[in-house]
């Protein structure tokens, strides 16, 4: 099963943002939603797709997988998907283990596990050793919003839709306590503030939060990667830390586990190598007790592909459902609507249906 084509297939879609306003604040002001989707063709006419993270980075990662790792990856056995992953980091080492080359690989190795599954005739949770069966808990991630108002509406809106625990991506205790308030003290609810402060900043702030009971908090600390200063976090403020979607390759999650710097892991298929390297980053995990908590707020074949790797984790952990609309879905309607507050997965042959051909036209630009 040679590969025969790799095509880097950018969409950008318009999207609503909630449920009563249409306002939007801080670094999660996307004006529209990034898609970098990869197509990987091959001699025998099956076709894979992937999905290269590209929020406000879409057309360098585009470029990355057309100019370094398509011309690496054509006429190899498509079979192979262990030994390219393998070769392509090697290759393209020096070009960065973190960022755009490693959302290139990822995409591509995504592909890859798409072809494996639909040549094999099965859903890709078989060949990761699922039955399929479970049903996984869905969160809802909210955009950040600033206002207590709106954060507490969002909250109620998403419990209304059956969702069972909630997560924040806000920054200062207003919003949480309103969150708080809205929730009623027994849903989980959880803060991403997305590494916006020094060591210092993050011990005074974890402290003023300590009353709200969250579940976790995540990457307080900047740069991410400052994994002594999140253990020293993690040991003393009483609140459990999650982080890793900032992450890439088994090794750098190797560093987070050993430093003990997190209570939940949280590797990003789109991200961290695709599966191939999420499966490493889950053994990893599980031979250290610490739980997965999968970063997906993707509506491409990276959430398909997150919903498989969760049927196959010890403990699958919650799926990141990001609480805003796309205006057109690649799927068919509901696929990203969990029911009864959970995620089923496809059934059909690879990651399940594939993207809708009129969709990729429609919102195509590259
Ligand atoms: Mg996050």
């Amino acid at each position: 099963m040679k590969i025969v084509g790799v095509e880097a297939i950018e969409l950008e879609m318009p999207f609503s943002r909630g449920v009563s306003s249409e306002r939007e604040v801080g670094f999660l002001n996307w004006g529209m939603l990034d898609f970098c989707l990869v197509r990987v063709e091959t001699d025998t006419g099956l076709v894979g797709w992937g999905d290269a993270f590209a929020f406000q980075c879409r057309k360098p990662v585009a470029e990355a997988v057309r100019h370094m790792v398509a011309p690496r990856v054509l006429g190899r056995d498509a079979r192979d998907v262990a030994g390219i992953s393998h070769d392509l980091q090697q290759s393209l080492h020096l070009f960065g283990r973190y960022g755009i080359t490693m959302f290139a690989i990822s995409g591509l190795d995504i592909a890859l596990w798409d072809l494996a599954a639909k040549s094999a005739g099965q859903p890709l949770h078989r060949l990761l050793g699922a039955d399929g069966s479970r049903r996984v808990p869905a969160y809802s991630s909210l955009f950040r919003y600033e206002d207590p108002e709106l954060v507490a509406d969002r909250v109620t809106r998403s419990i209304e839709l059956g969702y069972r625990s909630v997560k924040l991506h806000e920054t200062r205790c207003a919003e949480v306590a309103a969150a708080r308030e809205a929730a009623g003290p027994g849903v989980p609810l959880m803060l991403d503030v997305n590494c916006p402060w020094t060591p210092a900043e993050a011990a005074r702030m974890a402290a003023e939060l300590a009353g709200y009971d969250l579940l976790w908090l995540e990457e307080p600390i900047n740069p991410p990667e400052d994994f002594p200063a999140l253990a020293r976090l993690h040991g003393s403020c009483g609140i459990a830390i999650a982080a890793g979607e900032n992450a890439c390759t088994a090794f750098e999650f190797r560093a987070m586990l050993e430093h003990r710097a997190v209570d939940y892991a949280q590797p990003s298929v789109t991200k961290v190598g695709g599966i191939t390297e999420f499966r490493k980053v889950a053994t990893l995990c599980e031979t250290r007790a610490t739980q997965i908590m999968p970063h997906s707020p993707y509506f491409g074949p990276g959430f398909l592909a997150t919903l498989h790797l969760a049927q196959a984790l010890p403990s699958p952990g919650m799926i990141e459902r990001i609480f805003l609309e796309p205006e057109a879905s690649l799927y068919p309607e509901g696929m990203h609507d969990p029911v009864d507050g959970t995620f089923g997965v496809p059934g059909e042959a690879g990651l399940g249906p594939d993207p809708d051909p009129d969709v990729i036209t429609e919102y195509r630009v590259g």
